[in-house]
Parts: C-alpha cells; structure tokens; sequence
C-alpha cells in the first residue's frame, strides 16, 4: 500500500504521524511510506533519517495526497489541505466531526473513508487511539492551569500546593477518565486539593481506588457542580460521550459565581467544549482569553506543544492498527475487528458514526 504522510499545519502543531520506527516496520512488509519533506522536523526527526528507514520524502503536500492510497495524519485536516483529496481515498487521524460541519462535509462529498483515531472504542469502553493523547493533554492541564494561575498572566495569584500555613489550591476536574486522571495526578502531587467529578460511579470508585484518599471524588449533578465551580481555583474540562459534541458541565451562571483570576482549562474543546463560556478555539500562540474576570484556556492540540512525548507516545498506538490497514487493506482490517469498524466516520458520501449522524441530523 502506498502511505502518505503530510506534515501538520495547525497552529503549533509539531507532531508526526509516524517514526522512523514505525516506517522501517512499514517498508520492511513492502508498503510505501511518502513522506512529505521536513514533516518531523518539529519533532526533530530529520527527512534523512525517514530516508533511512525505508520511506521517501517528497517536497510538497500536494505530491504526497496526489500518490498515496491512505493518508495518515495527526490533527484533522483543515480548510488549505481540503484541495488535495481524491475521491475515494483513505484517511486515518483525529478527526473531531461532531463540531466541525465543514470537514464532514468534505469527507462525505469526496466519499473519503476516514477513520478517527478517537472513535475506536475497545469492548470495555476504552480509546486506545485516543488515550495517549489525553495523558499528555490531562498532565499539560495542569502544567498550564499552575502557569495561568501566576498574578502576571492574569490569574489570581495562588499557588497550587500553597506552602506550609497557608491553603493549597482548590482544582475541580468534570470528568474523571485518561484526561482526568492524569490532571488528578498531577495536581494532587504538586500539593493542590483535588475533586474529580463524573456521571459514573464505577468510575469514582475506580478512582477513589487509585487516589487512596489523596482526591476526593464527587457524583457530577447540576447543584454538586454550581456549589464545586464557585470555590475552584483550577477547574478541568475532561468529559466525553465517544463521537458527540462535549455536553455542557459548567453553566454561564456557574463561570460568572468563580473568583476574579480563576482559570479554567477546558480539554475537550476538541468536541466543541465543555463549558458554556468556552466558546472559541484558541491557538499555542494566543491560547487564553478572559470572561467575567476568569481566565479561559481552549487549545484544541495541547500535545502539540510536546512533540518529543507526543509523536511517540501516539505512534505507539497507532502503528499496529496502520499496520492492519496496509497489510489487509482498509475494508477487511475494518470488519474483521468491531472497535477498529467503530473509528470509521464516513465512508462513499454517509456518516458512518450514529453520534456524529445524530449531529448532522442524518442517517447512519
Ligand atoms: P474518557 O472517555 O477517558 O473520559 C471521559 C469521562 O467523562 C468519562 O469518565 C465519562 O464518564 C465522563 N463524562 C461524560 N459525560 C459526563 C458528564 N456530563 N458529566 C460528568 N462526566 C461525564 O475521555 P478522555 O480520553 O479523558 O478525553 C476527554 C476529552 O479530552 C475528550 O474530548 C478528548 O477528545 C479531549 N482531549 C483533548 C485534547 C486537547 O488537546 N485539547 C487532547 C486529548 C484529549
């Protein structure tokens, strides 16, 4: 199979979607891995180290699209790639449909079979694809929420773990799975006091498990989240219905009752958000804005930022699933296996994902 490997263009973005590893792996069973050139560069993969393992490197994107059957992606194309489809290709990358029409349409129009990373769900609920990434955004949540907190960046000027005699933070995570562990983590160790809400009770106590009475957990309702928001120093956005847009956990009334410098650090942006303030994309570049005196922060590819833990910490995932699709083709790797089926988005002009159909008020 002949696999295209353009170089990421959203902002900030400098991860890859494969290794030298992943192509040696590739180009040893006989496929063609295209490579646009200087694609790894922002994850200081050089093209001749691509060229080692076996793949070519090609000058432009367009040549890339133009000669590859599959293209494997990081990030959902955006508005300049839509060009270089071909009818009837291949794609497998995130693809965050559910709030993003303008893709959606271009992937039914061009009858492309894509394939979301973030889709493909295993029998237990779990997203392989998408889990690695969300223990880099959930330990980046916290990283960055600490950094927004500093007075000179607009937040109200505490420290997460306080120091002796003087109180901690206060950090309220909705949504207590990959990324809400992994904030839990992280903040729970620099000292904060941590709550993490969620709808699933076997999921708290999963994490009451784990946390052994470090953080505290809490069943997400309406009144429990208005009364937990207003006292948050650090509030985490984390939830997620597979394929859908993010349900809104945090009210307008809730964001106006934080203090003045709170921050609030809404990962799943990438499914449209998960506050009710948050309502825009921001970029690495420009990645906060403020609204009733709380700072928000809606950046749609934070492991973008850490490229040396994310390409790799993605690849890994990613490449015995890429590996299935070169070696049995896209249609029989796909219904030989449920949860792999269960990543594809559209397929010859439909909506192959009920969530993302439900959406667009079409029919599976
Ligand atoms: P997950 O499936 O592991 O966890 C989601 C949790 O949300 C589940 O425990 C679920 O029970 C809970 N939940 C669902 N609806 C809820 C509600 N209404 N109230 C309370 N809890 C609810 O998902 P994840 O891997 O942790 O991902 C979370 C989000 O982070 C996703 O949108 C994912 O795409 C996003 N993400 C964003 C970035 C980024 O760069 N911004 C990176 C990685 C992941």
């Amino acid at each position: 199979m002949k696999i295209g490997i353009p170089k990421e263009i959203k902002n900030n973005e400098n991860r890859v979607a494969i290794t030298p590893a992943g192509v040696y792996a590739l180009h040893k069973l006989g496929h063609d891995v295209l490579i646009e050139q200087s694609a790894g560069e922002g994850s200081g993969i050089t093209d001749g180290a691509y060229e080692a393992a076996g793949a070519a490197t090609l000058p432009e994107a367009a040549a890339v699209y133009d000669a590859a059957d599959l293209i494997v992606k990081v990030k959902e194309p955006i508005e300049p790639e839509y060009q270089y489809f071909k009818e009837g290709q291949s794609l497998f990358a995130y693809l965050h449909l559910a709030p993003n029409p303008g893709l959606t349409a271009l992937l039914q129009k061009k009858k492309i079979t894509a394939i979301a990373y973030e889709t493909v769900q295993l029998p237990g609920g779990a997203h392989p694809l998408l889990s690695p990434m969300s223990e880099v955004a959930g330990r980046m949540s916290v990283q960055v929420g600490a950094d927004l907190l500093q007075k000179y960046k607009g937040g109200e000027g505490i420290l997460l773990g306080g120091v002796p005699g003087v109180r901690c933070a206060e950090v309220l995570i909705i949504g207590g799975g990959v990324v809400g562990a992994n904030a839990a983590k992280m903040a729970s160790g620099l000292g904060a006091h941590v709550t993490v809400m969620d709808l699933s009770k076997d999921r708290l106590n999963y994490l009451d498990d784990i946390f052994a009475g470090r953080v505290a957990t809490m069943l997400y309702d309406e009144y429990n989240a208005a009364e937990m928001v207003e006292t948050a120093d650090l509030l985490v956005g984390a939830v997620l219905v597979t394929g859908a847009k993010a349900p809104k956990t945090v009210s307008e009334d809730m964001v106006k009752s934080m203090k003045k410098g709170a921050v609030i650090v809404d990962v799943a942006i990438d499914q449209g958000g998960s506050i009710a303030t948050i309502d825009r994309v921001t970029t690495h570049d420009n990645p906060c804005y403020e609204k009733y005196g709380v700072v928000h922060y809606s950046v749609a590819n934070m492991p973008g930022a850490v490229p040396k833990t994310s390409t790799w910490a993605l690849t890994g995932a990613t490449l015995p699933y890429l590996t299935r699709l070169a070696e049995k083709g896209v249609a029989k790797a796909l219904l030989e296996d449920k949860s792999f089926l269960s990543g594809l988005n559209t397929h010859n002009g439909c909506i192959t994902c009920a969530p993302i159909a439900e959406c667009f008020n079409q029919d599976c």
